[in-house]
């Protein structure tokens, strides 16, 4: 059994579903909220990576899809989230010892010493070392900065809902952004933050060695992928950044502003899902 760097077992397939018909409607309203206005009704044995053509940025490999027995007849098991963990701690230059050391640069860094100089924190990234999935922002806001941990402002209080909504949590999957200080006012990334923060978000990866990154918004798509391609241009495609398979979604603070794009991520989400081998619940109460 997998189990997280802390010694604790993971969930192997997400949530629980809700008991009460209250839990239910708490669930149902949170995924209404996440943008899950209804829910998909999962074919037994069938991912909905089977269904897709991966488009191809450049060519690679075919990503993986980690499925259950592949017997004829067997139902299918859906795929965990994190990989095999690390059941005997972490190897000597494995990803924790490798992200605390890359923790500690971060803290030091003043690359751009006009960030570096209005920062209360680094904003390094949490989640799990052994996540399949990591998804990418842009850079700390106000609240990132105050606390030191990546969306847990508004826009993180929904990405958190719509990773739930994939029956995931935040421990099962790995949030970072490309810049690890706060822009003033929260403006975008200047293209030289970005350069000097790419060591940094680029070896994180590396680290982490997620089979799918999840880019959100423009800023991080553009950044990891290295193309001026608009977010709606990116988005409905597979891309490959190493031996990850990329995906680009909007940024939640966008859907903070424009709930009705909610929709088309919950779309990507699905999708995401899909291609990872993760079984989202079948249609709930009421059809
Ligand atoms: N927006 C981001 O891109 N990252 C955060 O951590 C918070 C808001």
């Amino acid at each position: 059994m997998a189990r997280t760097p802390g010694g604790k077992t993971p969930p192997q397939s997400g949530k629980r579903l809700p008991s009460s018909p209250r839990a239910v409607k708490q669930r149902l309203e949170s995924l209404a909220e996440a943008g899950v206005l209804d829910l998909p009704r999962v074919k037994p044995g069938m991912a909905a990576a089977e269904a897709e053509p991966m488009v191809r940025h450049e060519v690679g490999p075919t990503p993986t899809v980690t499925k259950g027995p592949a017997s004829v007849g067997s139902p299918r098991v859906a795929a965990s989230p994190i990989r095999g963990g690390f059941p005997h701690g972490d190897a000597p230059g494995g990803p924790i010892a490798r992200l605390d050391v890359l923790r500690v640069e971060v803290a030091a860094c003043t690359a751009c010493s006009h960030l570096a100089a209005a920062r209360t924190n680094t904003v390094f990234g949490s989640g799990n070392p052994a996540a399949r999935l990591c998804f990418l922002g842009e850079a700390p806001g106000a609240d990132e900065d105050a606390s030191g941990e990546p969306f847990v402002g508004r826009a993180g209080q929904l990405l958190t809902k719509i990773i739930e909504a994939c029956t995931l949590t935040r421990e099962q999957v790995y949030i970072l952004n490309v810049l690890k200080c706060r822009p003033p006012d929260n403006r975008r990334p200047e293209p030289e933050e970005v350069a000097n923060c790419r060591g940094f978000f680029e070896r994180q990866i590396e680290a982490i060695a997620p089979e799918f990154i999840c880019c959100l918004g423009a800023s991080a798509a553009q950044s990891l992928l290295r193309t001026d391609e608009t977010i709606g241009k990116l988005r409905g495609r597979w891309f490959e950044h190493g031996a990850a398979t990329v995906i680009c979604t909007y940024h939640p603070s966008y859907l903070l502003r424009n709930p009705a794009a909610k929709r088309d991520v919950w779309d990507d989400m699905q999708r995401l899902m899909g291609r990872m081998g993760i079984d989202l619940p079948a249609k709930g109460p009421g059809g």
